[in-house]
């Protein structure tokens, strides 16, 4: 996961004001409009306060607390995920998980869904896997995956070669 950083934490703010800008104008263009007021200065102090505490956290060097407050923000912009301003890249259904296993930097082979951000993840795990076994995976090889999850060089084969001893015999 990277860092949160204020550049991330003020983009998301400015997002969301902007956009209850946009949705106070939209509703209540002329009339009487005391209660979408209200509403909206309900909403805008909520994303303030968590901007305010955002920025707090960091000048404190702390990175867990600021995290937090950036999913706040998050959970306040999501109503608006589809805008073309959104601060963070929106998954088609393609983009690859950003995060890398820990200790070899395999990279995930899953995909971020559809509508959701890179940092909103993926269901499940992660599931890392050496770029050359994905390769050998998708030219239909029989790769030792326990070799593999351990983190060792893989031993493999293509289905002609394979052998009764392989977990992948008689497939
Ligand atoms: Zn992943
Ligand atoms: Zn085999």
């Amino acid at each position: 996961m990277t860092a949160v950083d204020e550049q991330t934490g003020l983009a998301f703010y400015e997002f969301i004001d902007a956009r209850l800008d946009e949705e106070l104008r939209t509703k209540y263009p002329t009339t009487d409009s005391t209660p979408a007021m209200e509403e909206y200065r309900q909403k805008y102090c909520a994303a303030k306060k968590e901007h305010d505490d955002l920025v707090d956290a960091l000048h404190r060097g702390d990175q867990e607390q600021a995290a937090d407050l950036l999913w706040g923000l998050r959970n306040q912009a999501s109503p608006w995920k589809a805008h073309a301003d959104y601060p963070e890249p929106i998954s088609d259904g393609t983009m690859p998980c950003p995060v890398s296993a820990p200790e070899t930097g395999h990279p995930c082979v899953k995909r971020i869904p559809n509508g959701w951000a890179a940092a909103e993840g993926h269901g499940g795990g992660h599931f890392w896997q050496a770029p050359k076994a994905t390769e050998l995976q998708n030219a239909g090889a029989h790769v030792d995956y326990r070799t593999l999850l351990s983190g060792q060089p893989a031993a493999y084969h293509l289905p002609e070669d394979c052998t009764p001893d392989c977990w992948k015999w008689g497939d």
